[in-house]
């Protein structure tokens, strides 16, 4: 009984260790051309192309899905930049994306916050600190300017300022 046991043991061990190996083994290498991509962006994360951050822009990018005009952090520059790496024109910046403003930063009004810890979860930099129920604040040298912290948060306690006002 023992001695099947064991057995049984053995056998779910190196099943185990095979499906290990074998999903290092198979796991597709890193797109280099993605990582060339994503270099050219200003790796920001302010979700402003539409997708989640730049990793996902430049993989949509990579598989021809999106359009090399979608990042205004970047500008112009990066607008270059892709087309030069992508082997096609430039373009002008798409209008309906908004403009990123790094001159900016968020602050919270620490007085009215509830914290909910609703706005560190949308961060994409991690520039929010605080813990549940305690009250938040931003790092300035941290925070983007991207303005994804706004919308969330209940109290309307987060403003963006001059960065250096
Ligand atoms: S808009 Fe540009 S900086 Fe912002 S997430 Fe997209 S690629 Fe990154
Ligand atoms: S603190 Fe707000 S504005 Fe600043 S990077 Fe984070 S989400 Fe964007
Ligand atoms: S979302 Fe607003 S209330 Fe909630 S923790 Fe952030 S600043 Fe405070």
């Amino acid at each position: 009984m023992i001695t099947g046991t064991v057995i049984l043991g053995g056998l779910a061990l190196t099943l185990a260790l095979l499906l290990l190996i074998s999903a290092r083994v198979l796991k597709p290498p890193p797109d280099p051309i993605v990582d060339r991509i994503e270099s050219a962006l200003p790796r920001i994360q302010c979700a402003q192309c539409g997708f989640p951050g730049c990793r996902a822009y430049a993989e949509a990018l990579a598989a021809d899905d999106t359009d090399i005009n979608r990042c205004p952090p970047g500008g112009d520059e990066t607008i270059r930049r892709l087309a030069e790496l992508l082997g096609c024109e430039a373009k002008p910046m798409q209008e309906d994306l908004g403009e990123a403003n790094l001159d900016q930063v968020a602050r919270i009004d620490e007085s009215l916050c509830i914290g909910c810890n609703l706005c560190a979860r949308v961060c994409p930099v991690d520039a929010i600190a605080g813990i549940s129920q305690m009250m938040h604040t931003v790092i300035a040298n941290y925070c983007t300017g991207c303005e994804l912290c706004l919308t969330p948060c209940p109290v309307d306690c987060i403003e963006l300022r001059p960065r250096d006002a």
